[in-house]
């Protein structure tokens, strides 16, 4: 049944998430829908046929995927995101999946039937996942889901690469191999019902730096195919049918946005320094490997986090010590001499490992999760430390401890570090003795004794994604109080601050590598809190960059004696909106609606 679309008025606003900057203006390619499912019983004697059929969707299924990566892996900057292809390929692989399904067929089940129940099954078990990156992950199991319906059905796969015309493509989502077949040429930008900041359509849409706004929950059912539309992904706003002054004004603000963007070029050579001479390096967040081709393409100076638990992610066995030491070889002979931060296991909470088995927990953010796991489960402590010592001799190796809540802690990672260098010194094998050890701040605890914390190591880093969770007791994956998730709250502020100072009177190193760290509005505020270091996304860089080069330390430290005086988010918010947008007003203009 085809559904009445609702008449969309003249400039009609929606507001979804901007996952990657830019602004669009064109006519709309609306990419088909799922196809639908009649789950019907079958008799007996069909069952094997059904058994089949289903059988060879899944060969069909992976011999298309096995096409569409020959064709992407001879595009150059597409390369990098053939690990995508690789996830959906062992998708197909998966006993839940497969043996799930065709258990259901046994039960006199159609195929189709059976693996929408399936399907649906793993949908639930995803929804229960907090961490928002891996929740993400089920959009995986959808595409594979919707490839392998397709091919049940004979609706036919659906390709945004035919797509025929210069236009702004909106689909209820695209999976990453849609994504990546599409003709760049063709696409002005992506807009979803789906979708969140960490979805792959977001992680591609920046790297192929195409405008997108996604999580805009029911777009689809609202546009028809060559509806003119304007998409201003920096803000997350689709504007459906502009009238001509909207689309005037747009067009002003695309060029100009275009032109500052043009600018970013400049900066990639540019030392991140103040107008005071600080240097500041800027540093990236890597979650794979393969992520470091970013940081050198955005001009990072080294990887203030690299967040291991990703190797450990979607496999039977934890990585052993051979496979993680080449992982932090390869990211280390990558990163040319510039120091490189790996953390150690940062799993539980809400980044779940199925594989780890870990038990189920009533409050897992507050379980066992990061170092209390590593410390509980030593044997692969110990590989991991192994590892990530063995390849400080090949570059500059900085280790991290997550979540730590207490010296103590602290203590018996040190002891269990320095007893596998003991067993390298036996064993004639080679490390950095000089490595910096660090630890995240992310807990109450650790800012209250940051102080005594900054004895015992080289550096630390604050995790402001779970400093605000603990420290304004609000779930970071909670829809229901986001709005009191507010890294502007005058009590992170004056966390922040306690800790900068705890670190700069000990001597030591102080970064910060929570999503703060790569919010250019942000940059004056947390140099003058005396951060010495930034970590972030790589994209976040030059951005981040172009802003420290026009500001100076003083300028931040008199800010932030202004900031300490207010009580409220709301103030602090404006407050810094104010002082940046008459500071620069070119880069903080504020958003029309
Ligand atoms: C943080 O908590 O800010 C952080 C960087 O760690 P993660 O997001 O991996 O928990
Ligand atoms: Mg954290």
């Amino acid at each position: 049944m085809v559904l009445e679309k609702i008449k969309v008025a003249t400039d009609t606003y929606l507001v979804g998430i901007g996952v990657s900057p830019g602004i669009s203006i064109g006519e709309i390619s609306l990419v088909a829908q799922r196809p639908t499912v009649d789950q019907s019983p079958i008799a007996a004697v069909e069952v094997d046929a059904e058994l089949l059929r289903f059988q060879q969707a899944v060969d069909q299924a992976r011999e298309q995927l096995q096409a569409i990566k020959r064709a992407v892996s001879r595009q150059q900057h597409l390369r990098e995101h053939l690990y995508i292809l690789d996830t959906h390929m062992l998708i197909l692989e998966d006993d839940m999946l497969v043996e799930g399904t065709k258990k259901i067929i046994r039960t006199r089940v159609n195929a189709e039937g059976a693996l929408t129940e399936t399907l649906e099954q793993l949908r639930a078990l995803f929804d229960n996942i907090e961490d928002e990156y891996l929740r993400e992950r089920r959009s995986d199991v959808d595409a594979v889901g919707d490839r392998l319906l397709r091919i049940l059905t004979g609706v036919g796969e659906r390709s945004i690469g035919k797509i025929g015309r210069k236009s702004l493509v909106v689909a209820h989502d695209l999976s990453p191999a849609e994504t990546m077949q599409l003709d760049r040429s063709k696409i002005l930008g992506f807009i979803t019902d789906k979708g969140g900041r960490t979805s792959h359509t977001a992680i591609l849409a920046r790297s192929l730096d195409i405008p997108a706004v996604v999580g805009l929950e029911s777009i689809t059912s609202l546009v028809s195919e060559k509806m003119p539309v304007i998409i201003d992904g920096s803000n997350g706003v689709v504007i459906l049918n502009p009238s001509a002054e909207t689309f005037k004004e747009y067009l002003q603000r695309k060029q100009s946005y275009e032109y500052l963007e043009r600018e970013l070029d400049n900066f990639l050579d540019l030392p991140p320094v103040t107008t005071d001479q600080v240097h500041i390096p800027l540093r990236a967040n890597l979650e794979i490997a393969s992520d470091v081709v970013q940081a050198k393409k955005y001009a990072a100076e080294g990887i203030g986090l690299y967040r291991t638990e990703f190797l450990y992610l979607g496999r039977n066995e934890p990585p052993g010590e051979e496979e993680q030491y080449s992982a932090y070889c390869e990211i280390l002979s990558q990163a040319e001499g510039a120091p490189v931060t790996i953390r150690t296991l940062d799993i539980g909470g809400d980044k779940f490992v199925p594989e780890l088995n870990l038990a189920d927990e009533d409050n897992p953010a507050m379980g066992l999760r990061a170092i209390r796991f590593s410390l509980r489960e030593e044997q692969l402590f110990k590989i991991q430390l192994r590892a990530i010592l063995r390849a400080s001799s090949h570059g500059r190796v900085r280790i991290m401890f997550p979540m730590i809540s207490g010296v103590a802690e602290i203590r018996a990672c040190k002891k269990i570090l320095y007893d596998i260098q003991a067993q390298l010194d036996q064993e004639g094998i080679d490390y950095d003795p000089e490595l910096a050890i660090g630890i995240m701040i992310e807990t109450p605890s650790a800012v209250m004794i940051a102080s005594l914390l900054a004895k015992e190591v080289d550096f630390f880093s604050i995790g402001t994604n779970d400093l605000i969770q603990y420290f304004l007791a609000v779930d970071r994956g909670n829809e229901h109080v986001a709005y009191l998730y507010e890294p502007l709250h005058p009590a992170i502020l004056r966390a922040l601050k306690a800790t900068c100072e705890a670190a700069n009177s000990a001597g030591i190193e102080v970064c910060i590598c929570g999503e703060m760290a790569g919010e250019p509005l942000y940059v004056l505020v947390l140099v003058g809190l005396g951060f010495d270091e930034l970590s972030m996304n790589p994209a976040c860089v030059p951005r981040v960059k172009r802003v420290l080069r026009q500001i100076s330390k003083r300028d931040g430290e008199q800010l932030v004696d202004k900031l300490m005086s207010l009580s409220t988010s709301k103030e602090v918010s404006t407050a810094i909106e104010n002082e940046m947008g008459n500071r620069l007003p070119d880069l903080f203009s504020q958003p029309v609606i």
